[in-house]
């Protein structure tokens, strides 16, 4: 089973309209403290923990200055056995890449950039808050090629407010014209407490409605499989390949270690999250404290459970002989009646011995979940 290890970045540009990820704004004066904490917390990991996947991500890591994020990977691969990593992600977003940064992701070893682009659409970039055109956004992707990059993910957002079906086709089709690896495509969810959440809850946006929702998802979907993309997640896409690794690790219940503030971790059945505080979780590092106050420790078959849901997000669906050899359970006895009480429903297919999402289910997939947890 894969095991990985993520970095949690806690700086950003600025903060976007519909973001609730952990980060501040960075005015240059944590970082310093921040890397020293880090380096504390990567010290702390058990002395056999070898990844096999890297993941920096935030925030913005590219937020950082030159120096500040070479010094990050620096920290990060001498603290940590990189003899197993086979894919090393750094998260960047357009408007913070220059050529000297770009120059530090490859000299620290960077094998995988995954780039905030969201929209093409530049009414949608200006109403989620980015800091970023859609020019730019390209201009980032072709230097990260001009750099070297050959595994290069690109993050999309739909149903964006004020967006036509048309509008969201052409999103997606001009990221198959840069023909990226690999595509992240998220539904914009109203985070509590958001500025895009207060909006909407102002009547000032109105979203779309959950058919047009659907409707942008399946149109979406075939144009990107069309294209030659792998839809292999309900929310990603990859050409041959080009999974992202360290994502499927977290969908097959493999285990994980975060570091940073608001990072969580996944080891030994445990899973803990750390404090949601740069300022407190550094003088935890500093004080020798633990940097999460609770432990979660799950029963074996609930770890088993909870693997099986996150499993069915993946499309080829939860194979019943390697599920039993990961958890230690049959998918049969964790919950055959309900299983096949979906599949009855059409919201499950069955054969060959896997258990997966049908075609329908995918846009409805956490009703689905809640009959299984
Ligand atoms: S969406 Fe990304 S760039 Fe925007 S505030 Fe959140 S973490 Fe930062």
């Amino acid at each position: 089973m894969t095991i990985g290890l993520y970095i949690h970045v806690p700086f950003c540009a600025a903060r976007c309209s519909y973001c609730d990820f952990y980060s501040t704004v960075n005015d240059g004066s944590r970082v310093d403290r921040y890397l020293k904490a880090l380096e504390v917390e990567l010290e702390r990991l058990p002395p056999d923990f070898s990844p096999d996947t890297v993941f920096v991500g935030g925030g913005t890591p590219t937020a950082l200055s030159v120096e500040q994020y070479a010094s990050m990977l620096k920290t990060v691969r001498s603290r940590i056995d990189f003899s197993n990593v086979i894919e090393f992600t750094s998260e960047a977003n357009p408007g913070t890449l220059t050529p000297e940064k770009l120059a530090a992701m490859k000299e620290g070893g960077i094998d995988r950039v995954s780039i905030g682009v969201q929209s093409f659409n530049p009414e949608a970039l200006r109403l989620l808050g980015r800091i970023h055109t859609a020019d730019q956004a390209v201009e980032s992707f072709h230097a990260l090629r001009a750099a070297g990059f050959e595994n290069v993910n690109i993050d999309l957002i739909q149903s964006i407010p004020g967006m036509t079906p048309k509008a969201v086709l052409a999103d997606a089709s001009r990221v198959v014209e840069l023909a990226p690896e690999h595509i992240s495509y998220y539904n914009l969810i109203y985070e509590a407490g958001t500025p895009l959440t207060r909006q909407r809850d102002a009547g000032q946006i109105v979203p779309p409605g959950d058919d047009e929702e659907a409707d942008n998802y399946y149109a979406v979907k075939d144009l990107l499989e069309s294209a030659g993309y792998d839809h292999y997640e309900i929310s990603n896409f990859s050409r041959p390949g080009r999974r992202c690794l360290h994502n499927v690790l977290y969908w097959q219940g493999g285990s994980y270690f975060g570091c940073g503030p608001a990072a969580h971790s996944h080891w030994n059945g445990k899973r803990f999250g750390n404090v949601a505080d740069l300022a407190d979780w550094c003088s935890r590092m500093e004080q020798g404290a633990r940097p999460f106050d609770e432990v979660e420790e799950l029963s074996p078959e609930d770890k088993a459970r909870e693997t099986l849901v996150m499993w069915l997000r993946m499309l080829e669906g939860v194979d019943a002989t390697q599920f039993e050899q990961c958890t230690g359970f049959r998918v049969d006895d964790l919950c055959g009646g309900a299983l096949r009480s979906l599949a009855e429903e059409d919201l499950l297919d069955i054969s060959s011995g896997r258990w997966g999402l049908s075609r329908r289910a995918l846009f409805v997939c956490n009703s689905v979940f809640a009959e299984l947890v």
